[in-house]
C-alpha cells in the first residue's frame, strides 16, 4: 500500500505560504499516521482523492481565504452520517489527524484545512427538510446560507444564519449574527437539535433532552466536542420579502455615518428589533480611499425604510441598492465583493457601546492603514456589531450557550463588536504587517480599558488566530466545557486529531 506521504508534492504557492507566514504552524501532537489515507480509501472506495488530484486541487483552494489554503494528505468526502462515524472510528483507532471543513469562512490558518492529515469537508451532507409544523429546518452541516436561504423563501420562513451566501454552517458552532439578530439573538441558540458523531464514533443527538450538556457545549464549542452531521435550525415567519441592501456612503459622510451606527446600536436595533444593520467602514491602499458601506435592512415586505431608519438615506450617499426581494437576493447581494482566495487577517474585541469610542478607534484604524499603503491590495475593513440587551434576552430565553454573555442580561447596554480585517495580495507581506496589526488590536483594547468600556467577550466566529476566544467566555463556562470533554471526548480527540481553528484553551494557560 503505498504511503501517502509520498506523494507530497508541493506547489509553489503551498511553499511560498509557508515560508513567509507568521501564521502558526500547529505541532503534531498525535503519532502521526502515514497510512491514513490508504486506510481511508480501502474502507470508502471513491470518497478519498489524494494529494495532486483535481478533487483535492479544488477542496485545498475552495477557501475564503488564502491563509487556509494548506497542504492535506488527502480530501475525504462523506456523504452520509454514518460514514462520519466510521471514519472517526478509523482516525481514532489511527491515530490519524483531520479537519472539518464547513463553508471554508474561517480566516484562521487551518480551523477548517490541515497539513499532512485528511481535509474533510462537509459539503456532501448537504439536504434540507423543512417541517413547517415543528417550524424548523433540518440542515445538513455541508450546507451554504444561500442554500437554506432557498429551501425557505418559497414557505415565506428564514432562520437564524449568517447573512452571506457562501458562508457555511460553522457559525452553528460558533455564534452566528443573523437578519434577525436584534430579535431572535444568536444562531447557536437558535439550534433545536445538534446530530453528532463523537470521538468514540457514535451517532448522538444533542437537544433540550438528550445530552443536553453536549447540547449547550455545542453553542459557542466550535468543534471541540464531535463532528456535527445535521442541526435543525428555528425557523421564524417572514411577509414573503425582505426591505434591504447596501448603502455607499463617500468619505465626507463619514462622520454622520459615525453618528448613524452609535444611534442604531443604542436606538433603532434597541426600539424595534426587526431594523438590521451591518455598519462597515472600509480602506482601499491603493487608492487611499475609505468608504463605508452598510448592509441596512428591515425585516419587513415594505417599500421603503421605516422612519427609525430613515437616518441612514438621509446622510449623503452615493449608491444604494435598498429594496424589496427575497432573502436568498439579498444574501446573494451582500457576498460580492467578498471574494475567495485573497489573503485574509481578522481580529475582534467587544466593547460597551460609546459614541466616542467609535469615532476615536476608526479614526485611529484609519490613520494606522494608511502606513501599510505599500501593501499591493491592501485593505483594511472595520466594522462595529451591536449586541443589545433585547437580542441576550432572546438568546437567553431560548437556550443557554456557553458565551458568557448572560452578565449583560439584565444591564440596559448595549454591547459592541469591534471588528478588525486586513485583506492583501500577497502571504509574502504578512511576516511585515500581522504582527503590528496585532499590536494596534491591542492598543484599541487597551484604549477601551482605559475609558472602562471593555468588555471581555471575543466572538469566535470572526476572532484572529491567537486570540483566547473561548477562554474570553469566562471560567465557570470554561470549566464547564472541560467536564462536557471529559464526559463525551474522555481522550481528548477533538483536541489532538483536531487540531485546527478554536480550542479549549489548555487548563492552567489562562
Ligand atoms: C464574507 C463573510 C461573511 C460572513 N458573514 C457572517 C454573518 O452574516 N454572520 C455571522 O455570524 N458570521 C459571519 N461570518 C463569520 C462566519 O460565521 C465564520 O467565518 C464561520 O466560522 C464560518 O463558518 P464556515 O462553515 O464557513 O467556516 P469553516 O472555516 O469551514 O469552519 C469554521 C470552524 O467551524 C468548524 N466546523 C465547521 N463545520 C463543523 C462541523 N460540522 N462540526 C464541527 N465543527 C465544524 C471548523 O472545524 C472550523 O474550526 C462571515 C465571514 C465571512 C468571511
Amino acid at each position: 500500500m503505498a504511503r501517502c506521504r509520498a506523494l507530497l508534492q508541493l506547489g509553489a504557492t503551498a511553499a511560498a505560504l509557508w515560508s513567509y507566514s507568521v501564521l502558526p504552524l500547529l505541532m503534531v501532537t498525535a503519532a502521526p499516521t502515514p497510512e491514513c489515507c490508504a486506510l481511508l480509501a480501502q474502507a470508502f472506495p471513491g470518497d478519498v482523492s489524494p494529494r495532486g488530484t483535481d478533487v483535492w486541487t479544488f477542496e485545498n483552494e475552495d477557501f475564503w481565504s488564502a491563509t487556509e489554503i494548506r497542504n492535506p494528505s488527502c480530501v475525504f468526502l462523506p456523504d452520509s452520517t454514518e460514514k462520519v462515524a466510521q471514519a472517526v472510528g478509523l482516525f481514532v483507532a489511527n491515530e490519524c489527524r483531520f479537519s472539518i471543513k464547513g463553508g471554508g469562512h474561517s480566516a484562521i490558518p487551518q480551523a477548517a484545512n490541515i497539513d499532512d492529515g485528511v481535509l474533510m469537508p462537509m459539503k456532501l451532507l448537504n439536504t434540507t427538510e423543512v417541517d413547517l409544523e415543528a417550524g424548523s429546518i433540518r440542515a445538513g452541516m455541508g450546507l451554504l446560507m444561500r442554500d437554506i436561504y432557498q429551501a425557505l423563501d418559497p414557505h415565506n420562513l428564514t432562520a437564524m444564519i449568517g447573512r452571506y451566501e457562501k458562508v457555511g454552517m460553522g457559525l452553528t458552532v460558533g455564534a452566528g449574527i443573523s437578519y434577525f439578530f436584534n430579535r431572535e439573538g444568536f444562531a447557536v441558540d437558535n439550534v433545536l437539535n445538534y446530530e453528532v458523531v463523537l470521538a468514540n464514533g457514535s451517532i448522538v443527538n444533542a437537544n433540550q433532552t438528550s445530552h443536553p450538556d453536549l447540547f449547550r457545549a455545542l453553542k459557542g464549542g466550535n468543534n471541540n466536542f464531535g463532528v456535527v452531521t445535521h442541526a435543525t435550525l428555528r425557523t421564524v415567519e417572514t411577509e414573503g420579502a425582505v426591505y434591504g441592501g447596501v448603502v455607499y456612503y463617500p468619505e465626507s459622510s463619514i462622520p454622520q455615518v459615525t453618528d448613524q451606527i452609535y444611534d442604531y446600536h443604542t436606538r433603532q436595533a434597541v426600539e424595534d428589533t426587526l431594523t438590521h444593520v451591518l455598519p462597515q467602514y472600509g480602506y482601499n491602499g491603493t487608492s487611499n480611499e475609505s468608504i463605508a458601506f452598510c448592509p441596512v435592512i428591515y425585516n419587513r415586505a415594505v417599500d421603503e425604510l421605516p422612519e427609525i431608519m430613515r437616518g441612514w438615506v438621509d446622510t449623503p450617499y452615493t449608491q444604494s441598492t435598498l429594496k424589496k426581494r427575497p432573502y436568498a437576493d439579498l444574501a446573494f447581494e451582500l457576498h460580492d465583493g467578498f471574494p475567495d482566495r485573497q489573503v485574509q487577517e481578522q481580529r475582534v474585541f467587544t466593547v460597551y457601546a460609546d459614541a466616542d469610542l467609535y469615532r476615536d478607534v476608526w479614526a485611529a484604524y484609519h490613520s494606522w492603514l494608511q502606513q501599510w499603503q505599500h501593501i499591493p491590495g491592501l485593505y483594511g475593513l472595520h466594522v462595529v456589531m451591536p449586541i443589545t440587551q433585547n437580542s441576550l434576552v432572546a438568546s437567553y430565553s431560548k437556550s443557554s450557550n456557553v458565551l458568557g454573555l448572560n452578565d449583560n442580561l439584565t444591564n440596559n447596554q448595549t454591547l459592541g463588536v469591534l471588528y478588525f480585517g486586513l485583506t492583501m495580495d500577497s502571504m509574502d507581506d504578512t511576516a511585515e504587517i500581522l504582527p503590528a496589526h496585532a499590536e494596534f488590536v491591542q492598543s484599541m483594547i487597551d484604549l477601551a480599558k482605559s475609558r472602562n468600556l471593555w468588555h471581555p467577550y471575543i466572538m469566535l466566529t470572526y476572532s484572529g488566530w491567537d486570540q483566547p476566544a473561548i477562554a474570553s467566555y469566562g471560567p465557570e463556562n470554561v470549566a464547564f466545557l472541560y467536564e462536557v470533554q471529559a464526559a463525551y471526548d474522555p481522550t481528548h480527540v477533538f483536541q489532538r486529531l483536531v487540531p485546527g481553528g478554536q480550542k479549549l484553551p489548555e487548563p492552567g494557560s489562562w
